[in-house]
């Protein structure tokens, strides 16, 4: 027994003692402590703790083997549900059978240790339960102790040889050094592994922070700072610079503009003073861009003494840019809210806004002289409000306030130019042409609606007076002419009635036409300026234009030709809502140019028909035509075709007036001509 140490020794494993420990001991005769003392040293020396965990373990159990000269040698860790234990580390006999690999709790001499945790011995194995298939085999002795970290059993070690007593108690003591040594080594390396998993966790999280993070030492070095830190603050976010160093990198400002010294930077505040900083907010300039960051800072503290500061950062700089767009366009709001304002109040026009209930949210200076509604009228609803205006359709027909404009804005309608006559508190009659619409947001939203309207009332005076002139005018031009029609008409009976024909026949006749024709110039200068006043006025009825038509052409027999009119109705012709003067007028412009324009003795139609909701009235000539470029002209004011200049006694009036007349009725007129085959001169109107 007490040569094994010895040979230990002697077979290579050099006493790793200090050379003279070994001299004084070996003096001393205490070889067997001596021998010991190597074994131990040997299979726990200190340079073994360099190794990574397996090979330490694998070593250890190497040397232990070798020292105690066993031949298989085993490290087992209980399994995580506590049945067994595993072996881990292996030298020697490698397991084979997975019974080699696992022994359950209890069993075998593995499991008892793991059981009992203390160090035990099989001097013969065949007296005893052995799991491992290999052990049974090819073992005959075996000692194992426990792997023990504070208290706790976490595994076991044993040793086997093939020769029954094998071991000795003083190697069981050996075995129990190497197992505590092992199960420290374990367990640092555990501690070590959590540990290094823990920083990288939080590395790794700080890493992915979205906010700056940075770490300073007691020099303000930064020592760690992830790229959230380095994005944010740019290029003076370097490793190892001092706080002086960094001074001269700084372009950091206040948030009101101020340059920002370093020291006052709340990760140095927090370094020099020893104390938590709260939201300090900075500004940080780089290519142009502001970065706005709000930042904390605390120091960090071992045994009391400030080893350095660490600094968490939020970047704001999305919030202080929406935070300025919002005040811009707040700004750009009320500018153009004050343009709105003074063009509203500087218009001559009356302008109200109304809101989706009818309360006027706004009105300009000039509605509120046209209105004359005093503050109190105003605060009223829109219902009783309205009433106080006594509305009037020009014709003198009341307003019902439903009807007004801006209850039909206020429903969503669009209103344009409606005329009204208002009798408003002021007590002066006010005529008004009005346009009102809703006002919607993008999204069809009714925020209310607008009102504008003009004070008419003037222009209104000048079309009545107009109206008297023109009036006046047609009755004073036009009375003289009756009376030279008429006389001439007389004398031409008396002619007759003597049977003088010839020169002076003529000359009567020719007074005659000529007093007709100046009649309807006449009438159609009337027509013309009213209509340009705006005041031509319709005096409709229901009209059978066939006879209509036959009517007005026997009327003319006695001034033009219409010997050559061929009139062409059916029978069911429906009837339309004209003027019948108008009427008139339209058809004898259009007849009184077809026998005009083409030769004498040629045939001129009068067609009417039904087309879908219209009579269509068609007079055609064979006359000499239009050209193409002429035909789109001659419905224009004044317009004469070259060829029709020379000859006398036109205006170019007629056609103009003709489709004014027609328009006027909801109707419509067109030409259609072929040069030297004819024209056909179209209107359409409205079946009553
Ligand atoms: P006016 O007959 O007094 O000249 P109108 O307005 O009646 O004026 O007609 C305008 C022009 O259109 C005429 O000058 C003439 O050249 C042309 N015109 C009108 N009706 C016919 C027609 N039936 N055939 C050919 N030309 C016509």
């Amino acid at each position: 027994m007490s040569k094994k140490p010895r040979e230990a020794q002697e077979r290579g494993a050099a006493c790793p003692l200090p050379a003279e420990q070994v001299a004084r001991l070996y003096a001393a005769g205490s070889e067997a402590a001596l021998a010991r003392l190597c074994a131990i040293e040997y299979v726990t020396e200190a340079a073994l703790s360099n190794l990574p965990l397996e090979d330490l373990l694998g070593e250890l159990l190497r040397r232990i083997r070798r020292v105690l000269r066993g031949d298989a040698a085993r490290l087992s860790l209980i399994s995580d549900d506590r049945l067994g234990v595993r072996v881990h580390a292996f030298d020697g006999l490698a397991p084979q059978a997975p019974e080699d690999w696992f022994i359950p709790m209890g069993r075998g001499l593995a499991g008892r240790v793991a059981t009992s945790g203390e160090p035990m011995m099989y001097d013969d194995l065949t007296r005893y339960e052995v799991i491992s298939p290999s052990l049974r085999a090819e073992m005959r002795s075996q000692i194992a102790a426990p792997l023990v970290v504070e208290g706790r059993i976490i595994g076991v070690v044993d040793v086997n040889s093939a020769e029954p007593h094998h071991f000795a108690t003083e190697d069981l003591r050996l075995l129990q050094l190497v197992a505590d040594r092992a199960a420290l080594a374990i367990e640092n390396a555990r501690l070590f592994q959590r540990a290094r998993f823990e920083q990288t966790r939080w590395r790794a999280t700080v890493e992915s922070m979205p906010d700056p993070v940075a770490v300073v030492d007691e020099k303000g070095r930064i020592v760690y700072m992830n790229a959230a830190y380095q994005r944010q603050i740019g290029p003076v976010a370097r490793l190892g610079l001092s706080v002086e160093e960094r001074r001269d990198l700084f372009r950091l400002f206040h948030s009101d503009g101020r340059p920002l010294q370093s020291q006052e930077l709340p990760l140095y505040r927090a370094l020099l003073l020893g104390e938590v900083v709260r939201n300090v907010e900075t500004v940080q300039r780089s290519d142009g861009r502001e970065r706005f960051t709000v930042w904390n800072a605390a120091p960090l503290r071992a045994n009391d003494r400030i080893t350095g500061a660490v600094t968490v950062g939020r970047d704001v700089t999305q919030e202080r840019q929406a935070e300025a767009e919002r005040i811009r366009l707040f700004d750009e709001i009320e500018r153009r809210a004050a343009e709105l304002d003074a063009t509203i109040t500087s218009v001559a026009d009356g302008l109200i806004i109304y809101s989706p209930e009818g309360e006027i949210v706004r009105m300009n200076p000039a509605a509120e002289t046209i209105l004359g509604y005093t503050p109190a009228m105003r605060q009223r609803p829109i219902s009783e409000r309205l009433p106080l205006l006594h509305m009037e359709l020009p014709d003198g027909q009341p307003l019902p306030p439903d009807d007004s404009p801006p209850s039909r804005s206020l429903r969503g309608e669009t209103v344009r130019g409606m005329v009204l006559v208002l009798h408003p508190p002021t007590g002066r009659t006010v005529w008004l042409s009005a346009s009102a619409g809703p006002i919607h947001t993008a999204e069809g939203e009714l925020l209310g609606s607008v009102v504008t309207f003009t004070d008419i009332t003037r222009l209104h005076e000048l079309q009545e007076q107009l109206e008297d002139v023109l009036r006046a005018v047609s009755h004073d031009l036009r009375n003289p002419l009756a009376v030279i029609q008429g006389q001439a008409q007389l004398l031409l009976r008396a002619l007759d009635k003597a049977g003088i024909t010839g020169g002076e026949h003529r000359s009567v006749e020719s007074i005659l036409t000529s007093a007709q024709r100046m009649n309807t110039m006449i009438q159609d200068l009337v027509d013309a300026a009213r209509q340009e006043a705006g005041v031509l006025h319709l005096d409709r009825q229901s009209v059978d234009l066939r006879a209509a038509v036959t009517d007005i052409v026997g009327r003319l027999a006695g001034t033009l030709d219409t010997s050559r009119i061929r009139i062409e109705a059916p029978a069911d012709l429906p009837r339309v809502s004209a003027d019948p003067s108008r009427l008139e007028r339209i058809l004898v412009n259009l007849i009184s140019n077809a026998l005009k324009y083409s030769a004498p003795g040629s045939e001129v139609t009068i067609a009417l028909s039904r087309q879908g909701g219209e009579v269509v009235t068609a007079v055609a000539d064979h006359g000499q035509g239009i050209a193409p470029e002429e035909l789109s002209r001659v419905f224009e004011r004044y317009y004469r075709a070259p060829a029709a200049r020379a000859q006398p006694g036109g205006l170019g009036l007629g056609l103009h007036i003709t489709r004014v007349l027609v328009e006027a009725h909801g109707g419509r007129i067109w030409a259609e001509s072929t040069l030297g085959q004819g024209s056909t001169f179209s209107f359409a109107l409205p079946v009553a």
